[in-house]
């Protein structure tokens, strides 16, 4: 049987039954606005009458080398057919002309594809059969030049400047503002300056035949699946090349009869904050895109109540039925043709994170949707927003008093910006990603080819447009602040600057943009840390808790970032790195003192006088984390890391021998000798310890076993903490963490001679510590031998990073900085492994850890703290993995509790 190519919006349920029922599979074969177009008819929502053509005549198009499949023109005239008897109108027809749109929409929206192309059918015979009916000239020829406009831009390519430029020509001469004020003699006039325009460009003359110009305006969207903005769009996005696009055609209504005629578009919610209110732009007496092109200033919908009670209530009420068909929060585009409303399209609409937050957790609450798809909903990268920037509400106030606010416009993204104005695209992306300034890209309004620039900017302004304009759409969809429709700012792209009333910026001046508030300020705004009390969100992470069945933990080396992860929600700590412990300022000398220490005297000596101030540093922690696990790893790095340089070393030993020959006195002589030799003493220190692999040489558990009194030291410092702090009443959970382990020997010495440390500490002190040893697991043979590691340890934690980098046997900055690139853009790997745990190499090792270390011991706790703790692909395998924690940086610890949950959620358990 030959395959059906068009089908009318009433007939969804042969659609259904072909495509096998599934919504996703209608929405693949008639595109995501066809598909909409014909279940709002279903519903029974308002919807003028038309058809689909099918995404495989597109893909079949295509495959014949740009040539119609057999049989889709008579279907479509067929369908036609039955459109004009239902209407009384014919297609074609100079009394009573039927006309029609041509609308692109492929199964996902994507830039790229061709835009739509109203008022088909009109030509020299339907102009004047339509003046004759309506007796409004003026409405025809507006009809009819648009039609040629958009045919000749859309279809043709001739750069709609031109036409435009006759239209502000016109609008001048006339003396008028704008085009409702114009004449039917201005359009008839236009119109016919459009058909030279169009002949002057194609060569051809404007076809008249309307069954040609459909069959051209179709044969366009087909091709322009194929276009380069759409392919490069696909593979950035991951779209399969071979969905095709389908094509709607519909019966054309007209928001251009008057003032009781309008078209506009909305969001059943705020997309900014997700507030309960319906939110939209109108214009009265305008057709299609006049709304979104920002040509006229748009009214906000609340205008429409009291312009139009009855079409507002009507419309609260369509919209709100999409939104509860939908289940989900819905764009909408409308027209009203003389007091009738018309819906002509609805889709999901496009948020804020912080909308889609609100938007889900109320959609729970109002009994719409079900706990488990708000968290499905929002995906842990929008959490991201919550810890981004705002600018300090002081350094704001300043500002204003400082006469530094500039303009104000609509908030339609929200978060802080600050940046230099660049005023194209091109521009911001040159300042931004190569010479990487921080850009606000200002524009006039912007286009889809604007898109590179906004994507390089930290903030995005325009002078023009409303909520619902490209420019908010796409700031939105980044995350990227953003304030449109600044009414008051005049941008001077031939003398590169912006007015405001007196005042002028030059591009490449600083400005700040809130895009919270719709502020924009002259120079730097400072800007804080966010807070994430935001009532929403802590009711979606509590939910996040009930379906986790993950530990989220945290890495934390002082008490301040300790007490920021518990507040966010951490279970324990699941990493105190020690190191940075050695690295201050006061503590540094005793470090370099213990490591040049040629005698073990010297060294116990500078080793014990670090003791006080590790103890306290355990102390703190322990006091915060009251009744919670906290996870200490003795220390790792090579030892080189707390010594001068090497190179800085040699320098410094030759100026002071050069001053060594021109020393002016004994003293002098004295003196520099005796810095001279301390400089040599510590240089072949340096050289001895020096290794050509440091990573991979005197380390981890190997330096413990090098230097026991280090992490012997250490593990008093932790013990003597834990009891003293247990006195003060608080719970103390300690694991000491043995680093670097590759043999069981090695973990069962370094055990051994610490757990004595330990004993010996509770009982001079007479205080019982429920503690437990543990090992990094970050070797592959530690991981393939950890039954034998699980005699030894209480608890593992994978070091992804480390297991990583042993994996792969690639250094992490030496690859992220070099080849990783090129591999990613070959795609010769999928992701960065060191973002995204690779599942098949590192995650099967750590698949083996978990099943050989419960194998020896069932009750080994099992977790993560490498950086992909806080990632959710990451976050997902561990789940699937049967860790029992993930431990992240205090900053991911939410986002990783909404991870854990929709894994959860995703395994069904
Ligand atoms: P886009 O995907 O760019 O929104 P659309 O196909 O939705 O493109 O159409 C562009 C504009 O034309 C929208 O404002 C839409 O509402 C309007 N439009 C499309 N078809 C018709 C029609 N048959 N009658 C009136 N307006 C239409
Ligand atoms: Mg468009
Ligand atoms: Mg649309």
């Amino acid at each position: 049987m030959s395959k059906k190519w068009v089908y009318r919006f009433t007939e969804l349920d042969q659609v259904e039954e072909y495509v096998g029922g599934s919504w996703d599979d209608v929405r693949g074969l008639l595109g995501g606005k066809g598909a909409n177009l014909a279940e709002m008819v279903r519903i029974g929502v308002p919807v003028p009458d038309g058809f689909v053509i099918t995404t495989e005549a597109c893909n079949e198009y295509l495959s014949l080398g740009e040539k119609l499949p057999e049989g889709l023109w008579e279907e479509l005239t067929t369908s036609l057919n039955e459109i004009e008897a239902a209407t009384g109108k014919t297609f074609g027809d100079p009394k009573n002309p039927l006309l029609l749109s041509c609308r692109s929409g492929a199964k996902f929206s994507m830039p790229g594809m061709m835009d739509t192309v109203l008022n088909i059918g009109m030509n020299d015979a339907t102009v004047a059969g339509l003046i004759e009916r309506t007796g409004d000239p003026r409405v025809a020829y507006d009809l009819y030049r648009r039609l040629i406009q958009m045919f000749g831009s859309v279809v043709m390519h001739i750069p709609d400047e031109k036409f435009e430029e006759v239209i502000t020509r016109t609008r001048k001469q006339a003396g008028v503002k704008t085009d409702t004020e114009l004449t039917a003699e201005h359009w008839m006039a236009v119109t016919e300056e459009f058909k030279n325009i169009f002949r002057f460009h194609t060569h051809h003359h404007f076809p008249t035949e309307p069954y040609a110009q459909l069959q051209m305006a179709t044969e366009a969207v087909f091709m322009s699946w194929n276009g380069k903005r759409a392919v490069d769009y696909r593979n950035a996005a991951g779209i399969p090349h071979d969905l095709g696009t389908a094509v709607a055609i519909v019966t054309m209504v007209y928001g251009n009869l008057g003032d009781d005629s309008g078209t506009g578009v909305a969001l059943t919610r705020s997309g900014t904050t997700g507030e309960r209110r319906i939110e939209g732009d109108y214009l009265t007496n305008a057709q299609g895109e006049d709304v979104v092109a920002g040509i006229r200033k748009t009214k906000d919908l609340s205008e429409l109540k009291k312009e139009m009670p009855e079409v507002h209530a009507e419309f609260e009420r369509v919209a709100m039925s999409l939104e509860n068909h939908y289940r989900e929060m819905q764009d909408v585009e409308f027209t009203i043709e003389k007091g009738k409303l018309w819906m002509l399209q609805t889709r999901d609409g496009k948020r804020t994170s912080q909308a889609a937050v609100r938007i889900a957790v109320d959609m729970v609450e109002e009994g719409i949707i079900t706990k488990e798809e708000a968290l499905m909903r929002v995906t842990p990268e929008m959490l991201d927003f919550f810890f981004h920037p705002q600018f300090d509400p002081q350094s704001i106030k300043k500002a204003i008093q400082d006469n530094k606010l500039l303009a104000k416009g609509l908030n339609v993204s929200p978060g802080a910006a600050v940046g230099i104005v660049a005023l194209d695209a091109d521009l911001a992306e040159i300042w931004g990603k190569e010479d990487g300034k921080k850009v606000i890209m200002v524009r006039p309004e912007t286009r889809p080819d604007d898109v590179h620039g906004m994507l390089a900017a930290q903030g995005i302004v325009t002078s023009r447009g409303g909520r619902t304009s490209h420019a908010a759409l796409v700031a939105r969809q980044f995350g990227t602040p953003a304030v449109v429709g600044v009414d008051d700012m005049d941008i001077d792209l031939t003398r590169r600057q912006i007015t405001v009333g007196d005042m002028v910026i030059k591009e490449g001046e600083c400005i700040s943009v809130d895009g919270t508030t719709g502020q924009i300020f002259l120079g730097e705004i400072t800007t804080k840390e966010p807070d994430i009390k935001d009532e929403w969100l802590l009711k979606l992470l509590s939910w996040s808790d009930e379906f986790r069945t993950l530990g989220v933990w945290a890495n934390s080396d002082y008490p301040v970032d300790a007490s920021r992860a518990r507040e966010y929600g951490a279970e324990g700590i699941g990493l105190c790195r020690t190191e940075h412990m050695f690295m201050e300022s006061e503590r540094l000398p005793f470090v370099q003192k213990m490591i040049l220490a040629e005698m073990d005297v010297q060294r116990s000596e500078a080793i014990k006088s670090l003791l006080p101030y590790q103890r306290e540093d355990f102390a703190g922690l322990f006091r915060v984390m009251d009744g919670l696990p906290v996870v200490i790893r003795l220390i790792d790095p090579p030892l080189h890391e707390f010594l001068p340089d090497h190179v800085s070393l040699v320098r410094e030993l030759s100026d002071l021998k050069i001053q060594l020959q021109h020393a002016p006195n004994l003293d002098a002589i004295d003196d520099l000798l005796k810095q001279v030799r301390t400089k040599e003493k510590v240089l072949s220190r340096v050289e001895v310890l020096r290794e050509d692999n440091p990573m991979l040489g005197l380390r981890g558990v190997r330096l413990g076993i090098h230097f026991p009194e280090l992490p012997q030291m250490q593990v008093r410092a932790i013990f003597e903490a834990a009891c003293l702090v247990t006195r003060e009443g608080v719970d103390v959970r300690p694991e000491v963490m043995i680093p670097l382990t590759s043999h069981v020997n090695e973990l069962k010495i370094q055990r051994e001679s610490l757990e004595k440390v330990a004993r010996q500490v509770m009982e001079e002190m007479g205080v019982k510590i429920a503690y437990k040893f543990g090992t990094m697991i970050e070797i592959p043979r530690a991981a393939l031998t950890a039954d034998k590691l699980a005699e030894y340890a209480e608890f593992f934690s994978f070091g992804t990073n480390d297991l990583t980098q042993t994996t792969y046997g690639i250094s992490r900055d030496d690859a992220e900085s070099g080849f990783l690139i090129e591999y990613m853009v070959h795609g010769i790997l999928p992701d960065n492994p060191f973002e995204t745990i690779d599942a098949e190499g590192v995650g099967e090792l750590m698949r083996i850890a978990v099943e050989k270390g419960r194998a020896t011991n069932p009750n080994i706790k099992l977790g993560i703290c490498g950086e992909h703790g806080g990632e959710a692909k990451s976050i997902a395998l561990c789940h699937k993995l049967g860790l029992n924690y993930v431990s992240c940086s205090p900053y991911r610890v939410p986002l990783a509790r909404l991870a854990a949950a929709r894994a959860a959620i995703v395994a069904g358990h």
